[in-house]
């Protein structure tokens, strides 16, 4: 039983399928996945229409899925600086009620986190059953900046230093396994923006006034780190793509086209747990009613 009409299901699940990393696949970036990649869906106008059914969807959808309070929903967000985070979040999550929805953005970690293991501090803000956590950064951090500034591990003072990433790897699909084995479903997107888009959006935050409180030197900086972190990425995607909890390399060129592949990954995930609000049975119902006779006749 579901309210949502075959249609734009169909539509969204054809729209994602070619931004889905099979798990098991060996990840090469760029080369594998387009950052200018828009779906065949000609331009931004064409596009604000599907955005916008989307977004109604995913509001509809919230809404069951808090009222159902069996399961929880986790989206985590990983990207290069300037690719869309935060534009994307704005507008993907713009018609769902707040009450239902945590964003938690990481920075870099705080002494009491580099005092626990390297899960710890996601480990504590994760969604509970009914709720929608987004990460804006998150634990794969620990295999990609981490990874890139190997000085980072250090300040984490890991015991033994063998073979650190593919351990890494396997403790998040364990994590990960847990969390889908216990009603909590993991989006996973990777926004996938091209090193020539990232110039000119960086440009743009230093050209437009509006836009300076956004710039940062460490952009510049780890805008130098391109191909390290590109490696890192893709091997992040070979790894962790799992068929619990599989990536979708969403691309980032076009914004407007980012914002509709993020809110068709999200929303085909929450169709897949089909939440619904719960129905009161019979016994329960008589006594509503006997409460409303009460109530309409006092
Ligand atoms: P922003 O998302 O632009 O506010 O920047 C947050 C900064 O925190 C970025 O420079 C990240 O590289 C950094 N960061 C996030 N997570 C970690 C981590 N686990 N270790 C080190 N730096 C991190
Ligand atoms: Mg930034």
């Amino acid at each position: 039983m579901t309210t949502v009409p075959n249609q734009p299901r169909d539509r969204i699940a054809e729209l994602i399928a070619p931004l889905r990393v099979r798990p098991g696949a060996t990840v090469r970036l760029p080369k594998d996945f387009d950052p200018g990649y828009t779906g065949g869906i000609s331009d931004k106008e064409a596009g604000v229409e599907l955005l916008q059914r989307g977004v109604t969807m995913l509001a509809d959808l919230q809404s069951r899925l808090a009222a159902q309070q069996t399961d929880g929903l986790l989206v985590v967000l990983q990207a290069l600086d300037a690719a869309g985070k935060d534009g994307t979040i704005r507008h993907v999550m713009s018609g769902v009620n707040p009450q239902g929805v945590r964003v938690h953005s990481f920075k870099v970690p705080s002494a009491e986190e580099l005092d626990h293991d390297f899960l710890w501090r996601y480990g504590c803000r994760l969604p509970a059953r009914g709720e929608i956590a987004i990460f804006n950064r998150s634990h794969y951090e620990e295999v990609l900046v981490v990874r890139v500034h190997k000085e980072l591990l250090d300040r984490q003072r890991v015991p033994r230093k063998g073979a650190v990433w593919r351990r890494r790897f396997e403790a998040i699909n364990a994590f990960e396994r847990h969390l889908t084995g216990n009603g909590f479903r993991i989006v996973k997107l990777f926004l996938n923006v091209s090193k020539e888009e990232q110039r000119k959006r960086l440009l743009a935050r230093i050209d437009r006034p509006e836009k300076n409180w956004k710039f940062s030197e460490a952009d510049i900086r780890e805008r130098g780190y391109w191909r390290d972190y590109q490696r890192a990425y893709a091997d992040m995607l070979t790894h962790t793509s799992t068929e619990h909890a599989p990536w979708h390399v969403i691309p980032a060129d076009h914004k407007w086209f980012s914002r509709i592949a993020a809110a068709a990954v999200i929303v085909n995930a929450l169709d897949g747990i089909d939440p619904q609000y719960p129905v009161v049975d019979t016994q329960a119902r008589r006594e509503l009613l006997e409460v409303r006779d009460a109530l309409e006749h006092g």
